[in-house]
């Protein structure tokens, strides 16, 4: 924090005082400083690391890119942002990212709103003054009248134990807390555990430069080429003339947030497989497969309610990896049979499955085997494996881990781990009940991940802004959703993923990835146009299913119930 700002904030017994504290300077937490500063607020944005970029900050190893466009995956709240960003790649590597990210924070002068290396340990509720308490790992103390979790949705690493681990003599590494200054591996023999986005994307590259390198797989996943290679100047060009009117495409006539398809921009597909014959559903997954990345999301809407039309998709991917892989055993190996496709997050790969040919890469078939280290390696049943070095690609306690590692704390002291204790509850992903003020971004029970986090989390970010507005301009000091708006919440999201085919997959969209976590779905699948409607109409229809108060005028406070939320 510059002097400017220490000034700027209140200082009370060593507390400091704000309007605002966002935790988190990823995507989301900067556009959110940008916006609820912009509009006057004392903001403080505290971040764990000590740079800008959350999870891209985080994520550095070998191969790590984005797999959405990058002309998607990046803010519209400045036209000319991204009028003068040039981006070289169609898909950014991690350092293009940190160079974007950091270029916004100092482009809109962020970095004097952000305190870096400030981890927060708890966060208490502090009923008689409708203000949030918090407390980095070293003892800082800050107060602020809201609190914005901009904590990400995949930052919260997954680090399983295995037996004997602490005796492996050789290096452990995590793909999510790689050392910045990189690792040479070159004349090792290393083993990987994982093979999700992460493990695809670090793979390849690891393998070149490996001795050996030997891939300890779980479950396959599906994955499609990345077909990554410099944007197109006609492209980039082409974008940039209409930005506004692609940008309004993504809100409104994408499920997820990306229109383009060979450089074409396509809305969402309505017609269902099961209208369509074989070569012309053959026909649309290879522009798919030609165009690359996860745009297979765009697909025929019963791919991903009728086991009939996703065997199709599942089949057509399957054979591809079939083309790939010299050894029929392997490639058998590394074909997913027993979920159904897109249910598990999609990969996107730059020569994943063709490593598989290379003579210093083994996969080994782990499922349903013991697994464990000792001092030389890795050992499956009973059989060794010597390693110099492993590496951990076993991904993240999605949308809820970075909040529950947070000792949270809302009305009467209770903790999200409690109020959490069967399952994720928020009312429309923004809120949680019991915890007042305290708004999420692209947490539990909102459409992200389906849905481009970065657009989402623009999104969420006005709406608390507008939020916040209306909350001074009516005298409240106090916003909370209702138990009930929260059980009706959680109720849609389940009964819409119930109609889909997700809950046959172990995935992290579920919970299922996390020994111990219920499993429930974490996302609202319901559509993003119904899920935006429900959330900007709360404010003009005076908050339904929330409670609105004012601290001040104590002695039985003079509440505003508006009733349960309509949301089912
Ligand atoms: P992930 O997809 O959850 O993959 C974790 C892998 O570790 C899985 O193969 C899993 O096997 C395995 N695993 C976990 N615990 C294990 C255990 N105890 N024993 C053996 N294997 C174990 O994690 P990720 O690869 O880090 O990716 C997470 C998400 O981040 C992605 O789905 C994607 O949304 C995002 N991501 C995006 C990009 C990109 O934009 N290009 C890159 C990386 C990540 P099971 O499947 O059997 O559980």
């Amino acid at each position: 924090m510059t002097a400017t700002e220490a000034e700027r904030a209140h200082v009370s017994d060593s507390v400091r005082e704000y309007d605002v504290i966002i935790i988190g300077a990823g995507a989301a937490g900067l556009h959110a400083i940008y916006r609820l500063r912009g509009q006057g607020l004392n903001t403080i944005c505290l971040e764990a690391g000590d740079g800008v970029g959350g999870t891209w900050y985080w994520n550095r190893y070998p191969g790590a890119r984005v797999d959405i466009e990058s002309v998607e995956y990046s803010y519209t709240f400045s036209e000319e942002l991204q009028q003068e960003w040039e981006w070289p790649e169609r898909y950014s590597a991690q350092p293009e990212l940190m160079r974007y990210f950091n270029h916004v924070a100092d482009r809109f002068d962020l970095r004097r709103s952000i305190e870096f290396n400030s981890r927060v340990a708890t966060a208490h509720f502090n009923e008689s003054e409708d203000r949030w308490d918090v407390e980095t790992t070293d003892g800082r103390r800050f107060s602020a009248q809201y609190l914005v979790m901009a904590t990400g949705f995949l930052s919260a690493p997954n680090q399983p134990k295995f037996p004997g681990q602490d005796s492996f003599r050789g290096k452990t590494y995590h793909t999510a807390y790689w050392p910045a200054e990189g690792v040479d591996f070159s004349g090792q023999r290393v083993g990987i555990i994982g093979t999700g986005s992460s493990a695809v994307q670090a793979i390849p590259i690891i393998a070149q430069q490996a001795k050996h390198l030997t891939v300890f797989q779980r479950t396959p996943n599906f994955s499609v080429p990345l077909r990554n290679g410099p944007l197109s100047k006609e492209f980039e060009a082409k974008v940039k003339a209409n930005y506004p009117e692609w940008r309004r495409m993504e809100r409104e006539e994408s499920f997820t947030g990306m229109i383009w398809i060979n450089e074409r921009p396509e809305g969402m597909v309505t017609k269902l497989t099961t209208e369509t014959t074989p070569e012309e559903r053959e026909a649309m997954y290879e522009d798919r497969w030609k165009n690359g990345g996860i745009c297979f999301y765009n697909i025929y809407p019963d791919t991903f309610t009728d086991p009939v039309a996703n065997g199709y998709l599942a089949e057509f991917m399957r054979n591809k990896i079939r083309e790939k892989v010299n050894d029929p055993e392997v490639a058998e190996l590394l074909c997913p049979k027993d979920y159904p496709v897109l249910t598990k997050r999609l990969c996107a790969d730059t020569n994943y499955y063709e490593t598989y040919n290379r003579d210093n890469v083994t996969l080994v078939d782990i499922r349903g085997k013991e697994v464990g280290l000792n001092e030389k390696g890795v050992a499956v049943d009973g059989e060794g494996y010597e390693l110099d070095a492993v590496i951990f690609a076993t991904g993240f306690d999605a949308l809820t881990g970075a909040l529950t590692r947070i000792d949270l704390r809302g009305i009467d002291g209770r903790s999200l781990n409690d109020h959490w204790s069967e399952g994720a509850r928020t009312a429309y992903g923004l809120m949680i009940a019991g915890f007042p003020n305290l708004f999420l971004i692209n947490g539990p029970g909102s459409p992200t991940p389906l849905f481009q986090p970065v657009l989402l989390g623009e999104e969420q970010g006005n709406w608390f802004g507008d939020w916040i507005s209306y909350m001074a301009e009516n005298g409240y000091t106090r916003i909370d959703a209702a138990p009930e708006t929260e059980d009706q919440w959680v109720q849609r999201c389940t009964d819409v993923i119930n109609a889909t085919l997700f809950p046959k997959a172990r995935s992290w969209y579920m919970g299922a990835n996390i020994p111990g976590k219920p499993s429930m779905g974490l996302v609202d699948f319901g559509g993003i146009w119904n899920y935006r409607k429900y959330c900007t109409d709360l404010l003009p229809d005076g908050f339904p299913g929330f409670t609105l108060s004012n601290g001040a005028q104590q002695a039985g406070r003079a509440e505003m119930h508006a009733g349960a939320a309509t949301a089912a």
